[in-house]
């Protein structure tokens, strides 16, 4: 049998198609999800309805946003799936979920196997939303959930671990074997759940700064700070903030991050 064939639909790569066939993963990520009705619950992706079905039967209607035209279609005539859904037949990555939020007037409960090729942007454009999210279950490449989750100091601590624990609390859930999809992807996968934080104990006063400085850093993650961020802060100014020049981007902490962008902020360089 073709692998590339599941319940008659042929998994389109560049959609990254990877549909979940293990009944044990499915019901494990349910529970951690706890689906209740009268909650506003979106799914991204949902493709063929292996976790779509199992929250269906749990709540009295969801929502659904999927690019694949076919895949939304035999959603729209799915037995009893079918009039508990509402489908977006559209890209992810350009879904208003603040004016969705605005509009059920509650918070998002987002979930979703997500395709692997968009992952981390997908995760950024959401990060953008936050405030209009109450949490979020996503399978993804488990390497990508050991960056999500790193702290300084380690190999996988980078940009992504900044921005989403800027953003989120981050709670690994479960891991998940490539046999467990149809077709089998590469790499194993992992389920994390990220829970935007309510308040922010370190608000910084404008993301765009804490984003670059981490590109910049990061950019250069072997060089020590003095000169990974010498076009942005002097020797003093990092002196004045108690940062160490000679330490390296996964050195410092998210709270040190903030630090820097809000310094920043507070002292913008001529002609910004
Ligand atoms: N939820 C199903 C499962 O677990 O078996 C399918 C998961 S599959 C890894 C990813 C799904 O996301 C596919 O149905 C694919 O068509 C859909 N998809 C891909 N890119 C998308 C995008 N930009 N916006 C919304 N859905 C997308």
């Amino acid at each position: 049998m073709n692998n590339r064939v599941h319940q008659g639909h042929f998994a389109r790569k560049r959609f990254g198609q990877n549909f979940l066939n293990d009944s044990y993963i499915i019901d494990s990520i349910v529970s951690a999800i706890q689906p209740k009705k009268d909650q506003v619950i979106v799914e991204i992706g949902p493709g063929l309805g292996a976790l779509t079905e199992p929250v269906g039967e749990k709540v009295d209607a969801m929502t659904v946003i999927e690019l694949d035209r076919d895949l939304a279609a035999r959603l729209k005539t799915h037995p009893f799936l079918g009039p508990k859904l509402t489908i977006f037949q559209q890209d992810a990555m350009s879904f208003d979920f603040a004016a969705y939020a605005r509009e059920k007037g509650q918070l998002l409960r987002v979930f979703g196997n997500l395709p692997y090729n968009i992952s981390t942007p997908l995760m950024f454009h959401l990060f953008s939303y936050a405030g209009a999210i109450q949490d979020m279950h996503f399978m993804l490449q488990k390497e990508v959930v050991n960056r999500l989750v790193a702290g300084p100091g380690s190999k996988a601590y980078g940009r992504l671990s900044v921005m989403a624990q800027y953003y989120c609390q981050i709670i690994p859930v479960l891991e998940v074997p490539p046999e467990s999809f149809t077709p089998a992807p590469k790499v194993d996968s992992a389920v994390v759940r990220l829970i935007p934080h309510a308040t922010q104990a370190h608000p910084v006063k404008d993301i765009r700064k804490l984003s670059h400085i981490t590109a910049t850093a990061f950019g250069q993650r072997r060089k020590t700070l003095r000169n990974s961020l010498s076009n942005l802060f002097s020797a003093s100014a990092l002196d004045a903030m108690n940062i160490n020049a000679t330490l390296r981007a996964e050195n410092l902490s998210v709270v040190q991050y903030c630090q820097l962008a809000n310094w920043l902020s507070a002292h913008p360089t001529p002609g910004e």
